[in-house]
């Protein structure tokens, strides 16, 4: 029988032999609540006492970086993560110095609000060169040229595979089987980590495996299910509990590897929970990281 399969809920109630998580350990990734500013987020997190956050670089920039960490400071929010550096991938050498120099803005960042990690997507595979092995190796190349600004800064990179359907566009790390090669390849793990999404990585066969294979170098566990009937592959994220993802074995396998970080909630739902009231979601947020996760 896999993993897992014992979990069932009886009356909303936690009944697959956890203890309740720990509150401590919850963390709300700002896109949940897409629509508000950061500091209407970080407002509403103080009313429902949640204790961590992920933020948006654009948000971040809105809200202006000095306001951010005063905001941070006074409701004693710790930072799960920053989001995002990357896509690094064009194969035109002028871009590419462009977009790596965004993302040494992006660990500046990053180290400004003392975030876990920056939250690193590859990029895609450009139509100019339909070529996915020589897209791999640049990315890998360009990553190996900023760990030394990333280890100066006192800041990990923490490689997030992303679905395959997204290959083209995001991200051609699409496993975290390929995270880990990387992490082999770069040999820093003192400031490259992976991050692991429920989202992007549940259909993987050989995702027990290589969750065991990254082991401490999950610097970030995040979470949102996959809905059975999903309207848009990016943007229509569900609830903890409302799709088809085992969110509760998935945690168990990052945990039983070393992770013990923040449980990062990041919903992208274009369709249903921006359309929310943000004091709901967040309560449903903590109600189903009881109950399903
Ligand atoms: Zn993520």
């Amino acid at each position: 029988m896999p993993a897992g399969t014992d979990d069932r809920m009886i009356g909303g109630l936690r009944h697959n032999g956890d203890d309740m998580l720990d509150a401590k350990l919850l963390s709300l990734n700002q896109v949940t609540l897409m629509p508000c500013s950061l500091e209407d987020v970080v407002a509403a997190m103080g009313r429902h006492g949640v204790p961590a956050i992920s933020i948006w670089r654009d948000k971040l920039h809105e809200c202006g970086l000095a306001k951010a960490r005063k905001l941070l400071e006074s409701e004693g929010l710790a930072v799960s993560g920053l989001c995002f550096g990357g896509l690094i991938t064009s194969p035109d050498a002028g871009e590419a110095a462009k977009a790596m120099d965004e993302v040494r803005r992006a660990i500046d960042d990053a180290a400004a609000v003392e975030a876990g990690c920056l939250v690193f997507v590859a990029g895609g595979v450009d139509p100019r060169d339909k070529d996915i092995r020589a897209t791999r190796a640049r990315a890998l190349d360009r990553v190996a040229e900023l760990v030394p600004y990333a280890r100066a800064a006192k800041v990990t990179l923490g490689l997030e595979p992303l679905h395959p359907m997204i290959c083209a566009t995001r991200s051609v790390v699409s496993t975290i089987g390929i995270a880990n090669d990387w992490c082999d390849a770069l040999a820093a793990e003192d400031v490259v980590g992976i991050a692991v999404d429920t989202y992007a990585v549940w259909w993987d066969p050989d995702l027990e495996t290589e969750i065991r294979r990254a082991g401490k170098r999950i610097c970030a566990f995040h979470i949102s299910d996959w809905l059975p009937d999903t309207q848009d592959l990016r943007l229509d994220r569900g609830m903890m509990g409302d799709g088809v993802i085992d969110i509760p074995c998935i945690r168990r396998m990052v945990e039983a590897a070393g992770y013990a970080g923040h449980r990062e909630v990041e919903i992208f739902s274009a369709r249903n929970w921006w359309k929310q009231d943000a004091d709901e979601v967040i309560r449903i947020v903590k109600e189903r990281y009881q109950t399903a996760v």
